[in-house]
């Protein structure tokens, strides 16, 4: 079987130097092409020896088209505005688009469905598999609790991540809502900060702690009337996203466009 070619959007990041090594351990898919943001000191120099893992033989390029059009699948942890613009060259070469990127606002969303018509785009929040499953049990728990039990997402990364509420808090939260039968954005208080008044009955809260080199805490809070039930997930590494993503990709290959979410990947209930 010839493996997968992908490539890598913002491939000097974080977890894009996570994604290449992810690619590197699994004999499945083969890093076809790496690029980054023009003007970047990344362009040119070798995508495995910016991921620490020795040479791969592909230089990091400043223009996504020509990578396109000769890949897979691409895997994406980059910018809203940079992720859109991939979304449109995926959906011309009707390949597989893996987004990790978060902080997308709804005009982002509505130019990503557009996409979907052509391109197979898996999406989500957070692509491990302890985070799908943690979302599943808070839907779970805040359909059994009842209205009673107050909601609130405690979540704590990095100093550098520049979004806020996590769009893994945000996953949670809707897992939340969705158990309620709730619309989040009706119900959700993203932050809190002087006379605020007493917790509005119903809502889902947020809080986001930021610091040091967390690489993503988060915890669903319950709380009732003298008990609270807590659910949490600890991210120690950005391999676990990176390993997800390129699951992700592999699942995507050769399936209908559409626009899907690592649940659906994993086979969880959404
Ligand atoms: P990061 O280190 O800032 O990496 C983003 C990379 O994308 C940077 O190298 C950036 O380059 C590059 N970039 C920006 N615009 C670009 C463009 N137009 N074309 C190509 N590359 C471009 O951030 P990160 O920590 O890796 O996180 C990236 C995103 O993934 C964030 O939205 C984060 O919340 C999300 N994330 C999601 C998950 C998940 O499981 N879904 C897990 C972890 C992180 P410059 O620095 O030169 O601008």
């Amino acid at each position: 079987m010839t493996a997968m070619r992908l490539i890598v959007a913002g491939a000097a990041g974080r977890m894009g130097r996570a994604l290449v090594r992810a690619i590197s351990e699994n004999d499945g898919v083969a890093l076809a092409g790496a690029f980054e943001r023009a003007g970047s000191d990344a362009i040119g120099r070798d995508a495995g020896e910016l991921a620490g893992v020795g040479p791969l033989g592909v230089a990091v390029t400043d223009d996504p088209l020509p990578l396109v059009a000769a890949a897979d699948g691409a895997l994406d942890f980059t910018t809203p505005d940079a992720t859109v613009a991939l979304s449109e060259l995926a959906a011309q070469g009707r390949i597989v688009h893996v987004i990790g990127t978060t902080g997308l606002a709804e005009s982002h969303l509505q130019r990503l469905d557009a996409a979907a018509r052509h391109a197979v785009i898996v999406r989500s929040g957070n692509m491990s598999l302890g985070v799908n499953l943690l979302a599943a049990l808070v839907r779970q728990a805040a359909s059994a609790l009842g209205p009673d039990w107050d909601i609130e997402v405690l979540e704590m990364h990095h100093r550098a991540k520049v979004d806020a509420p996590s769009g893994t808090a945000l996953l949670l939260g809707e897992a939340a809502a969705a158990g309620r039968g709730l619309s989040l954005e009706e119900n959700s208080v993203r932050s809190r900060d002087g006379h605020t008044g007493p917790r509005p009955e119903g809502s889902i809260g947020f809080a986001t702690l930021r610091g040091g080199t967390v690489v993503g805490d988060h915890t669903v809070i319950f709380a009732g009337a003298g008990e609270r039930v807590e659910l949490s997930h600890r991210a120690e590494d950005r391999m676990i996203f990176a390993r997800g993503a390129v699951k992700a990709a592999l699942w995507g290959f050769r399936r209908k466009p559409g626009h899907y979410s690592m649940a659906d990947v994993l086979g969880l209930p959404s």
